[in-house]
């Protein structure tokens, strides 16, 4: 059997297991979570990665990390107690609770050093690219929708290190917002962003609570990828998601069925 036989009797599989997980929608358009679903999950210490931070901005200041990192902590904790009402806020916020001075050569120099730190685990997954262009491909736009304290210009100079920019259309950041997953509003404006409507929108991640549960409360189709380790920042909640895929790689297919699905209704 040849490579291209192969792959699409895998494909042709994959259509006939996700046809049958769900009635069938038109897609006009997918939606990605970024950390954990478009980049492979990391374990992250937080201390640390300020760490790289502080040994710049004063090398003399044993606990900057620290208290860093636990500024950091507060933002994720109000997103969260608030359910995405209040945002995640900026880095610009965490650095100002911490009295730096956000102007200073200092720490320009440091917060390079922090996004260096970063790097490894910025990385796309090797299943993000051909899938956001076979995504295209087929005529679906792509959208991002991140819960993050970085600015816009950082993610896009990950999304172009990785040659992945081309492929997407539109991208809306929590730090640009007042709100943050899963509130409903979040989603509305990553639906704006690529001009779709939820019934019409899928959307992939791996938070059962901040993506999946917030992506079905506003209308769209939500696709489960489970292999993050939350641990402490996983939030309880009774949610189904309309599929669950192993990686990446398997989300193409589940997309497919469901609109080879309606195209049969
Ligand atoms: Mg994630």
């Amino acid at each position: 059997m040849t490579l291209w036989m192969s792959l699409w009797a895998t494909l042709l599989k994959d259509l006939s297991k996700s046809a049958a997980s769900g009635a069938g929608m038109r897609v006009d358009a997918v939606i990605f979570d970024w950390g954990g679903t478009l980049t492979p999950w990391h374990d992250i210490d937080l201390v640390g990665q300020w760490g790289a931070y502080a040994m710049v901005y004063d090398p003399g200041d044993e606990d900057l990390a620290s208290r860093l990192a636990e500024a950091e902590m507060g933002l994720w904790r109000d997103q969260q107690t608030s359910r995405g009402a209040n945002g995640t806020g900026t880095l610009d916020h965490v650095l100002a609770q911490c009295g730096i001075n956000s102007e200073s050569p200092r720490h320009g120099m440091a917060l390079a050093a922090y996004l260096d730190a970063w790097e490894p685990h910025t990385l796309a997954d090797p299943e993000a690219l051909p899938l956001l262009s076979a995504l295209r491909d087929e005529g679906m736009r792509v959208g991002i929708l991140s819960n993050t304290l970085w600015p816009r210009w950082h993610h896009e100079a990950v999304f172009s290190r990785d040659g992945l920019t081309p492929y997407i259309d539109a991208a809306v950041y929590s730090s640009e917002l007042p709100v943050a997953k899963p509130h409903a509003d979040a989603f509305r404006r990553a639906m704006a962003a690529i001009d779709t409507l939820p019934e019409h929108t899928v959307f992939v991640g791996d938070r059962p609570w901040d993506d999946i549960h917030g992506a079905q409360q506003v209308g769209m189709r939500a696709i489960l990828i489970p292999h993050s380790r939350l641990g402490e920042q996983a939030v309880a909640v009774d949610v189904t998601p309309d599929a669950v895929v192993r990686g990446l790689g398997e989300v193409l297919g589940v997309v497919l069925g469901w609109r080879a699905g309606a195209q049969r209704q």
